[in-house]
């Protein structure tokens, strides 16, 4: 049976700023003693001690979720406290000769590139501040080809090297709700140890409603040695981008990611069927789901289960004027459509003003059987992924396409960065039509 240990931090003194309506990182020593004794208890209750895990003259690399390129309070990175915490602690407490920090962050407003994404979210600091020997911006390392056998589809995949070189890994999500995965934790934070590839291949292809297949996939290419996730200030609703923090003061961990992620999943208040990586990784053998059948060590679940807003992945009728149109879409589009619209409700445009000075928009992706072309005459118009190509609606779009007053595409299947570049692009044409109106 394997085993998860629960334990709580206790609160820290620098969660009151981190918190809104602060919202700003503020580091304190008394934390980063009080988090690295926490990771200890949390390892000892786990595993009985780090000396199970790291052997003599081993190297350990830390693999956290950089998700992004976004600030420690964006709630979207693993908190710099726990990357210095955990750092600090190994390299203390055990016997491994070095030990490696390394992640390659997924799109952001800035198409992900690792090295400011590490400073941005004060990852690098705190590492270098826990001693760690490397950071390693995985996207500057080599990749090596693997081949994944009993993969769906994920058959092979592209690899940065040091995730293969290191000895162990420790893989250290952040507790957050996700508009496209429900929930991410371990499972889908090896979405980090392939390259991105803009805009549809590598990171970004088998992210459509297959996401789930993907993370048992790319779970293949190598267990973790133990998952550790980061509860202390979680995020719940629109995440990963704009959901908003809850402070839950938790670590959850054990050696069995799907464990450790369906227990996770379950104090956030889900169950762990609606979690499509980890039943997919359950049902192919790969870990255990089943609350039932795992061994919950520390704080018992029932004193710890808070039930998070959920996120919402739905973009049709949320902003006045912009008209999204998926009649025959997968969550590809769906989810990251309303991604980007999302972040552009909370971009502080004043949607009136921007539908007075940019006029109706439209968004369309997948078959849209009912779509009438006029619609779209004179309109700034949006066209996400590729698959619309293949729908018999395809004549509609394109006439759709020949009226409208700008067309924007975004290719690839999936358009992950649709999350940002739509958010972007709608904001580059209400900030055009400020700029025209003052000349
Ligand atoms: S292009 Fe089509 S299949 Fe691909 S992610 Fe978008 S809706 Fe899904």
């Amino acid at each position: 049976m394997p085993k998860v240990a629960i334990v709580r931090t206790g609160k820290l003194k620098g969660n009151a700023e981190f918190l809104p309506p602060t919202a700003k990182f503020v580091r304190y020593e008394e934390d980063i003693q009080q988090v690295k004794a926490k990771i200890e208890e949390t390892i000892n209750l786990a595993v009985g001690g780090i000396d199970n895990i790291v052997k003599p003259g081993e190297t350990v690399l830390i693999k956290p979720n950089l998700a992004f390129q976004a600030p420690p309070e964006s709630y979207s990175v693993v908190d710099p406290r726990v990357i210095e915490g955990m750092v600090a602690f190994l390299k203390e407490k055990s016997k491994a000769k070095e030990v490696w920090v390394g992640d390659n962050p997924s799109l952001g407003q800035h198409v992900g590139r690792a090295r400011p994404a590490f400073d941005a979210a004060g990852m690098r600091a705190a590492a270098e501040r826990g001693g760690a020997d490397r950071v390693i911006y995985f996207d500057e390392e080599e990749l090596v080809e693997v081949e994944i056998p009993d993969a769906k589809l994920y058959r092979k995949a592209k690899v940065f090297k040091p995730f293969l070189d290191a000895d162990r890994v420790i893989n250290l999500p952040k507790m957050k709700a996700h508009l496209a995965g429900t929930v991410t934790l371990g499972l889908k934070n090896w979405n980090g140890i392939i390259p991105n590839e803009h805009p549809s291949k590598e990171q970004q292809d088998v992210h459509r409603i297959d996401l789930g297949q993907k993370f048992a996939d790319l779970y293949r290419v190598r267990k973790a040695d133990l998952t550790f996730v980061d509860g202390i200030i979680a995020m719940e609703g629109q995440g990963p981008h704009v959901g908003t923090p809850v402070e839950m003061n938790l670590f959850i961990a054990g050696t069995d990611t799907v464990a450790v992620d369906a227990v996770a999943a379950y104090v956030m208040g889900f169950e762990t069927i609606e979690i499509a990586a980890v039943r997919i990784a359950a049902t192919e053998g790969l870990g255990e789901r089943d609350i039932n059948k795992i061994e919950v060590v520390g704080t018992p679940i029932a004193e710890v289960r808070h039930f998070f807003k959920r996120p919402m992945i739905d973009p049709t009728g949320l902003i006045p004027g912009i008209h999204v149109v998926v009649q025959q879409t997968c969550p590809g589009c769906f989810a990251n459509i309303r991604g980007g619209l999302d972040l552009f409700n909370v971009s502080g445009i004043d949607v009136k003003d921007f539908n007075e000075k940019v006029g109706d928009v439209y968004v369309l992706a997948g078959g849209v059987p009912d779509l009438i072309p006029e619609w779209v005459e004179g309109k700034h118009l949006f066209v996400a992924g590729d698959c619309w190509k293949y729908f018999p609606s395809r004549d509609k779009v394109e006439k759709a396409m020949s009226l409208a007053k700008s067309v924007t595409e975004y290719p690839g299947c999936a358009p992950v960065y649709i999350f940002a570049q739509l958010n972007g692009d709608l904001q580059a044409l209400y900030n055009k039509e400020l700029a025209t109106a003052a000349d």
